[in-house]
């Protein structure tokens, strides 16, 4: 596996591998990988010819006081977890190099991105897009895989891609779990031991409420919302940033269930460790 670090090499790189015909297939990431990361490698390898894993901690996309500075970062143990899957580049560049000193575009994604996590950190998502955009043109993919477990992120991303006429396949992956129902994320390394029951209260509330979704139960949104508050404010450790029912496509609120629910949590632990989790509940309009 190549370690490619500046964008000027990995654009060459990619052009080469285009004209020599190869299909290139992109996994962005923040490093720090873990089974979910993995898992999207192995898509890509499926889908493509060529895998480049991009590895970049976005300045762009985390606010003043979030955790850009102690974002777990290991590029060894990174590469090591890479190159056993098989991938072809990992491309990591320094923030210096990807905005140089007097950058000034943002691409925004409007709707899509204002609300959920939007509304909790206003601008994180310009920061994404933007830099997305950024690694598209860097490395010339013809498709990209992305993780279901940043659901927003991924909409927001298909909308940018028809938008602007990329002319790349997005592919969203499932969200892989601990066997405890604890959605993998690079940020449960922040966890303590004893924050461990809080943080799992997500994944009970998402139980709770794909139990009443096939047990075909008559349950309204915002009955099912209550319930799923209650699990998790059981946990004085908690605070919920949003519990929603929306629509897959458009992420408005869903006022009925619909086969597009899906149901989206965002929870704080000890205001400290910022945890989603998300679940299509595909519930059947009777
Ligand atoms: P991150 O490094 O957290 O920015 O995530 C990079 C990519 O991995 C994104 O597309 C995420 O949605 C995806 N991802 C993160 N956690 C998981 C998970 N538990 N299962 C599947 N994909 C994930």
């Amino acid at each position: 596996m190549e370690v490619v670090t500046t964008p000027a090499a990995m654009q060459e790189q990619a052009i080469a591998l285009r004209a020599a015909g190869q299909k290139i297939g992109l996994v962005p990431t923040m490093g720090w990988f873990h089974e979910g990361h993995l898992s999207l490698m192995r898509k890509a390898m499926e889908e493509a010819d060529r895998v480049i894993v991009t590895l970049f901690v976005n300045p762009m996309q985390f606010a003043v006081g979030e955790d850009l500075d102690k974002y777990p970062h290991d590029l060894d143990r990174d590469c090591a977890l890479a190159e056993k899957e098989g991938v072809d580049i990992l491309y990591a560049p320094a923030a210096k190099d990807m905005y140089g000193t007097d950058f000034k575009t943002v691409i925004h994604v409007g709707g899509l991105s204002s609300g959920l996590c939007g509304a909790d950190r206003p601008g994180h998502f310009d920061g994404v897009t933007t830099v997305v955009a950024k690694l598209f043109h860097q490395t010339l993919p013809h498709l990209a895989v992305f993780g279901e477990k940043d659901f927003q992120q991924l909409a927001v991303i298909r909308q940018m891609v028809t938008d602007l006429d990329f002319p790349i396949e997005i592919i969203g992956h499932p969200i892989v779990r601990e066997k405890s129902g604890l959605a993998m994320s690079s940020r449960n390394s922040y966890l303590q031991h004893d924050e461990m029951a809080a943080a799992l209260s997500l994944s009970q509330g998402i139980e709770y409420a794909k139990d009443i979704s096939a047990s075909g139960a008559v349950a309204s949104v915002e009955h099912i919302k209550e319930g799923i508050r209650k699990i998790i404010l059981k946990h004085p450790q908690c605070a919920i940033d949003y519990v929603e029912i929306v629509d897959a496509l458009t992420l408005k609120p869903s006022v009925v269930f619909s086969q597009n629910s899906v149901l989206l949590l965002a929870v704080k632990i000890n205001q400290r460790v910022r945890l989603i989790d998300n679940t299509l509940l595909g519930y059947s309009e009777k």
